[in-house]
């Protein structure tokens, strides 16, 4: 073995003891098999799946929306986690579950791939955005890298901070095409982490069809409305692999 491989794997070993790897969603110690993929058997078994397909449409854009889990119990948790708490290395495990939902969704590849971003103030207070790292792991189904199409142009309170009828204002014209690529005909696909109103998709959703897009197909990781609700039975579902 070359000693940089001999080197990581001792430095992987001593990561593990100091941080053991744990279930992104239930906080449960994982054992070898399945560190991984960062998910413990468990949650591979139950967490709240949707079904495969669009789970609902966006009110204004029209867009498609999907989604493989449901926003609720550990996905929540997990999800705030993964925004609010620094654990921007979640976006790994999320991966193979964005993918399968596209791949299930038989989601056509898109001539770009971008994302919902934050604003500079939230982006530089974060330290990095938790959508365009989503956007890369649903990319890699089509080989794509995300594209930096949308700018906020203002900015909007938290959306976890409001109400459902604030939320669907907030977003409102916060985004616009960042320019630098040509849309016209283009079909898009657009990331974001969680899906509530749909008014921040929505928004994304209306600037790309401005800039002459012809399709935006959204994805998120989480969605906490959608379907009905013969989809929100936790058992149901396809099992990751
Ligand atoms: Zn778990």
């Amino acid at each position: 073995m070359p000693l940089a491989e001999r080197l990581y794997r001792i430095g992987c070993g001593l990561l593990d003891l100091i941080y053991p790897p744990k279930c992104v969603f239930c906080a449960a110690l994982l054992p070898a098999p399945q560190r991984e993929e960062g998910i413990c058997i468990t949650c591979q078994n139950t967490l709240p799946r949707t079904a495969p397909g669009i789970l609902r449409q966006l009110d204004d854009s029209l867009s498609p929306v999907y989604a493989p889990l449901w926003y609720r119990n550990r996905v929540r948790e997990s999800v705030l986690r993964y925004k609010f708490g620094g654990r921007s290395h979640y976006h790994r495990v999320y991966g193979p579950l964005l993918r399968h939902c596209l791949l299930d969704a038989d989601v056509a590849p898109p001539d770009y791939v971008t994302w919902a971003p934050l604003s500079r103030q939230r982006l530089r207070k974060r330290g990095y955005d938790q959508a365009y790292l989503l956007a890369q792991e649903a990319g890699k189904l089509y080989g794509q890298r995300p594209i930096p199409l949308l700018k906020k142009i203002r900015h909007t309170k938290a959306q976890s901070s409001l109400t459902a009828a604030q939320r669907r204002r907030n977003p409102r014209n916060a985004y616009e095409y960042a320019g630098g690529f040509p849309l016209s005909g283009a079909r898009v696909l657009l990331v974001d982490d969680v899906v509530t109103t749909g008014a921040t998709l929505d928004a994304c959703a209306m600037a790309l069809y401005r800039a002459g897009c012809t399709e935006v197909v959204c994805l998120a990781l989480s969605s906490s409305v959608g379907g009905d609700a013969r989809r929100t039975s936790p058992n149901q579902g396809h099992r990751m692999t």
